[in-house]
Order: structure tokens, then C-alpha cells, then sequence
């Protein structure tokens, strides 16, 4: 062992290193660009303390604020085949998602299905993750989105899909575009049922998912902000060669163009979501009932 460079260079370091702080302490809001203490904005629900800009929130932050006393039971999604397409880019698929799943809090994709009541209704929630492969639509989340209406039909509750999406999942091919049918035909058995399907679409919604199950709900609330569209306004803008107009697929430009009915602030979103299936539902009753039965 050689003493001076094993033993005694390290300590030095170790002396005159600065402390560093840890990681996550602050967090710097995009929009604002204020330099944001990160428990504070956790605790405000990833809202910018400073000029209420909505960050991007994942699933698992999320759900606590929607479900009464932030309880909820989380399902988990029917398996399917990893990787059928053996595909390869920069890197192996099945890499890429064993890297997002080590990330994910325990999520083992892009969609997250739970349920729990709202204001003391049943009500199952599908929520995507930007943060998982840019929350992209595989056949596990069209699965997933399959499996969540058909849990709203058997137990006669409230649909609420969560949208955070840039769009279909290129690595698995034809088979993400599939989902677009697939998830279109579950919310469909969800109407037929005559049970309330509402879509709360997050910044961003994109791609396949703006072009399915997300722009089909009988209600479409929007957060503040968000980019909601299928193309991003640059391809766009370079295949019509024409300048956009402001704000344009911006929450509050849809909503002033028909496209939502509401842009709701995160802090309202509860609330509104137990207004709007209280709305739609009718009595309560059938949806309590229905809490003691098998979820599928
Ligand atoms: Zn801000």
C-alpha cells in the first residue's frame, strides 16, 4: 500500500473538499426561474411557491391529494411481453426500461392504476409519468388503461385518466400504435356503461395519447399551462411555414377554443373531480356498494 497516495491524499481532499449540499435541497422553477426550497414545493403540490407555475408531478406525488385522507389502493398492471421487438437504438430497450423502472418509486411503468374514494365515492384513477421514457404509450400502459375501465364497469365507478404523455412508445413499434385503439374501446365500454369518464390532462399531453383516450372524455380538465396537442407546435410551425399565435396549445388557448372545459389549479383539481363525478353519477349508493366487491 502506498501510504502518502492511499492514505494520506484522500484525507487532505476529504479536508479542504468543499461540503457540498445535498441534491435535492432546491429545486429552480423553470418558468420563473426562482430558486425553490424543495420541501416547500412538495409540500405545495410541485406548484412554484413564487409565481404558480405547474410543474411536472409524478403519479405517486400526486394521488395522495386526490384520494380521501390520501388513501388509495394501488394495482398493479397485467404483465405483457418486455421488449417483443428485440429493439435496440442508443441503447437496449429492456435497459432503458430497467432504468426508468429503478427510477420509479416502485412504478414498473409509465401508468400508475389506483383506487379510492373521492368525497366518499368510488372512483379508479389511471395516471401517467412523464418521468417513466417520457410517460410513452406501450402495450403495457394500453393494458393498464384496459385494465382500469374494465375495473370502473364491474364496480360501477367514475373513470379519471391522468395524462402526462409525449406520445406512442417508438421501441415497441406497431404495437404502441395498437394502444390507441385498444385504450379508445375501453374508454368506450366506460360511456357504454353510463359511468362518467373525465380526462385531466398535464403538461405535456402529446402524440398517440392526445390522439386517444385523452381527448375522449366527457369532461376534459386541463392544469394551468400545459402543452396540450399531437404534433409540438415546431413541427408545425416548419410543415405549414406560418408563424403560431400565442399561447397557442397552451391550456387556456384550448379552453378560449373549445377544445377543454375547464383549466383547473392543482390545489382545486380534488375538489372539482368530486364535484364532477358527484354531478354525473347521480346518487351515491351503487359506487359504496360496489367498494366490497372483488376489483376484477
Ligand atoms: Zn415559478
Amino acid at each position: 500500500m502506498n501510504w502518502l497516495t492511499n492514505f494520506v491524499r484522500p484525507k487532505l481532499r476529504a479536508l479542504v473538499a468543499r461540503k457540498e449540499a445535498p441534491e435535492n435541497l432546491w429545486t429552480k422553477c423553470p418558468k420563473c426561474e426562482q430558486m425553490l426550497f424543495t420541501k416547500d414545493l412538495e409540500a405545495n403540490q410541485s406548484v412554484c411557491t413564487h409565481c404558480g407555475h405547474h410543474m411536472r408531478v409524478r403519479p405517486l406525488q400526486r394521488l395522495p391529494h386526490l384520494f380521501d385522507e390520501g388513501k388509495y389502493e394501488l394495482h398493479p398492471l397485467p404483465k405483457v411481453p418486455v421488449d417483443p421487438l428485440k429493439f435496440r437504438d442508443m441503447e437496449r430497450y429492456d435497459a432503458r426500461l430497467k432504468k426508468a423502472q429503478a427510477k420509479g418509486d416502485g412504478a414498473t411503468e409509465a401508468l400508475v392504476v389506483a383506487s379510492g374514494t373521492m368525497g366518499g365515492r368510488l372512483a379508479i384513477v389511471a395516471a401517467m409519468d412523464f418521468g417513466f421514457i417520457g410517460g410513452s404509450m406501450g402495450t403495457a400502459v394500453g393494458e393498464g388503461l384496459v385494465m382500469a375501465a374494465e375495473m370502473a364497469v364491474a364496480r360501477k365507478a367514475p373513470l379519471i385518466a391522468i395524462s402526462a404523455s409525449g406520445g406512442a412508445r417508438m421501441q415497441e413499434g406497431i404495437l404502441s400504435l395498437m394502444q390507441l385503439t385498444r385504450t379508445t374501446i375501453a374508454v368506450g365500454m366506460v360511456k357504454e356503461a353510463g359511468l362518467p369518464y373525465i380526462s385531466v390532462l398535464t403538461d405535456p399531453t402529446t402524440g398517440g395519447v392526445s390522439a386517444s383516450f385523452a381527448m375522449l372524455g366527457d369532461i376534459h380538465i386541463a392544469e394551468p399551462d400545459a402543452i396540450i396537442g399531437f404534433a409540438g407546435p415546431r413541427v408545425i410551425e416548419s410543415t405549414i411555414r406560418q408563424e403560431l399565435p400565442e399561447g397557442f396549445q397552451r391550456s387556456e388557448y384550448l379552453l378560449e377554443h373549445g377544445m377543454v372545459d375547464l383549466v383547473v389549479h392543482r390545489h382545486k383539481l380534488r375538489e372539482t373531480l368530486m364535484r364532477l363525478t358527484a354531478l354525473l353519477s347521480g346518487p351515491a349508493g351503487a359506487e359504496s356498494r360496489a367498494l366490497a366487491a372483488p376489483s376484477r
